[in-house]
C-alpha cells in the first residue's frame, strides 16, 4: 500500500476517499480517530491518512487528488503573520504554523 493523502480534517480525507472510490480506486483510511481530542492540538503525526491499496493505480489517484487540490488553490489565503500564500486545504500556515483566521 502507498500513502497518497493526509489531512488533519478527517472529513476532507473521507471526501478524497469518496472521490477516488467514484473512479474505482480503493483506498484505506488510517489514523481515523487519532487526531482532534477535545483540548488537544492534533499533530501532523496523527493526521488521518489515505492509503492506496493497489499501487498500480497511483498515477491515476494522484491525478485526481491534484485536480481537487488545484480547485482548492483558487481559494488560497494569505498568512497574517508572514504573508505567505496558503492552499485552502491548509488550516495553518505551512511556512510559520500560524492558524488561518
Ligand atoms: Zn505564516
Amino acid at each position: 500500500m502507498k500513502k497518497v493523502f493526509s489531512h488533519e480534517n478527517r472529513m476532507i480525507v473521507f471526501n478524497m476517499k469518496n472521490l477516488l472510490q467514484a473512479a474505482g480506486i480503493e483506498t484505506v483510511v488510517v489514523n481515523e480517530f487519532a487526531a482532534g481530542g477535545v483540548g488537544e492540538l492534533p499533530t501532523f503525526d496523527t493526521w488521518p491518512e489515505l492509503w492506496l491499496e493497489d499501487e498500480s493505480r497511483l498515477a491515476e489517484a494522484e491525478a485526481i487528488l491534484r485536480e481537487v487540490q488545484d480547485n482548492q488553490n483558487r481559494q488560497a489565503w494569505f498568512c497574517r503573520r508572514c504573508g505567505e500564500q496558503n492552499d485552502a486545504a491548509f488550516q495553518i500556515c505551512w511556512n510559520c504554523g500560524r492558524a488561518c483566521e
